[in-house]
């Protein structure tokens, strides 16, 4: 996601705070402090980053949960309406999603019953008396609405994706996502309306991160439902340049020069597919200056190749996990036909649907702060 910051990187999951988030934190400090002084806005500011921590946790239950089923998550985005957890790919089966669904808001029940024992009875019945419930207290009560607000079914969110799961145990995929994403929308339309009295503002944007995302998700489903049993063939390059590992980077700049073509598939002295040269790799060899680096240097080593027969979201698939934009396409004779890049895909994505930019994303929402 662009403007995000980068903050730490834990378990190889980059953690990143989106600039909105920090402007309301500057915002809320500077109005608690114009309201209090600044022990007041020291401690309310204190209060939402330890929230927030709490929705990061969250996150991270989700990545930890993924990483058990082998699918990584490169990065964790904090927003101002809670984090964001991006996973390389979907789990494949309905139980494996269910499972990541639910170890987010699982983790918030486990810090919830943690503070409970800590604060015990007392802590709790001292939040109706006069005096302030104290902190962690506080944040007790926030983790137990986290779990109840994020396993509403209002997909996207963990309990859309507990529906879907569910769902998808007895339908297809597409249609599993299509009804859990109706009422997801349905859902946004009533946090929508509550969100319009004051004070609860902070649901619109909810409402609007539901809508689009449940809009996104059930366009995705329907192209990958579409482009099943569709070969890589509907969709590839076979229009192409190819570059011997022996060229100069001179020589592939030349390429990359006298064509749209961004990546290209480099073949070894007997003929045979040995890699990818990309662009990004190209430029940044070319930084070094040094005449000696051939185009079989920099290239993308390991790239799974497929057929042209391949089915489409089983390439799609191989092209992810590889981190690969694009694939070379060998005919039954192990010879290069074709080459399907990313573009490829996206542009069949386009003709089915509008083109979904994230493709999996656990939201965890906070409630709307205290005003
Ligand atoms: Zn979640």
């Amino acid at each position: 996601m662009s403007w995000s910051i980068p903050i730490f990187r834990a378990g190889g999951i980059l953690v990143r705070i989106h600039v909105t988030f920090l402007l309301l934190l500057a915002w809320l400090a500077f109005s608690y402090y114009s309201q209090g002084g600044s022990a007041v806005a020291a401690a309310r500011v204190g209060f939402i980053l330890l929230l927030f921590a709490c929705v990061l946790l969250h996150e991270f239950g989700h990545a930890i949960a993924a990483k058990a089923f082998g699918i990584n998550t490169p990065d964790i985005t904090l927003l101002p309406i809670g984090g964001l957890a991006r996973l390389e790919r979907m789990p494949e089966k309905p139980s494996q999603e269910l499972i990541v669904a639910l170890a987010g808001p699982a983790v918030n029940v486990v810090i919830a019953l943690a503070l409970f024992a800590v604060v015990g009875f007392r802590g709790v019945l001292d939040t109706g008396t006069v005096e302030a419930p104290s902190m962690l207290t506080k944040l007790m009560v926030i983790n137990v609405w986290l779990v109840l607000f994020n396993l509403l079914p209002a997909f996207p969110m963990d309990g859309g994706r507990v529906l879907r799961a569910l769902l998808a145990t007895r339908l297809n995929y597409a249609r599993a996502t299509q009804i859990a994403a109706t009422i997801g929308q349905g859902c946004a339309f009533i946090f929508g309306f509550i969100g319009l009295f004051p004070g609860n503002y902070m649901l619109i944007f909810i409402a609007l991160f539901i809508y689009i995302g449940a809009s996104q998700e059930a366009a995705v489903a329907q192209m990958r439902d579409v482009s099943r049993g569709m070969p890589v063939s509907s969709a590839m390059v076979r229009d192409f340049r190819s570059l011997p590992a022996r060229a100069t980077l001179y020589e592939a700049v030349d390429a990359l020069l006298a064509s749209s073509q961004r990546d290209f598939p480099v073949l070894g002295e007997d003929g045979s597919v040995t890699g990818v040269l990309l662009r990004n790799d190209l430029i940044a060899a070319l930084r070094k200056d040094d005449q000696s680096i051939r185009v079989g240097d920099v290239m993308h080593r390991d790239v799974p190749t497929v057929t042209a027969g391949t089915p489409f979201d089983e390439a799609f698939r191989m092209m992810q996990e590889a981190d690969c934009p694009a694939l070379p396409v060998l005919d039954g004779m192990g010879r290069l036909v074709g080459v399907l890049t990313t573009e490829n895909v996206t542009e069949l994505m386009m003709v089915h649907a509008a083109m979904p930019r994230r493709r999996w994303a656990f939201p965890a929402k906070p409630p709307p702060l205290p005003a």
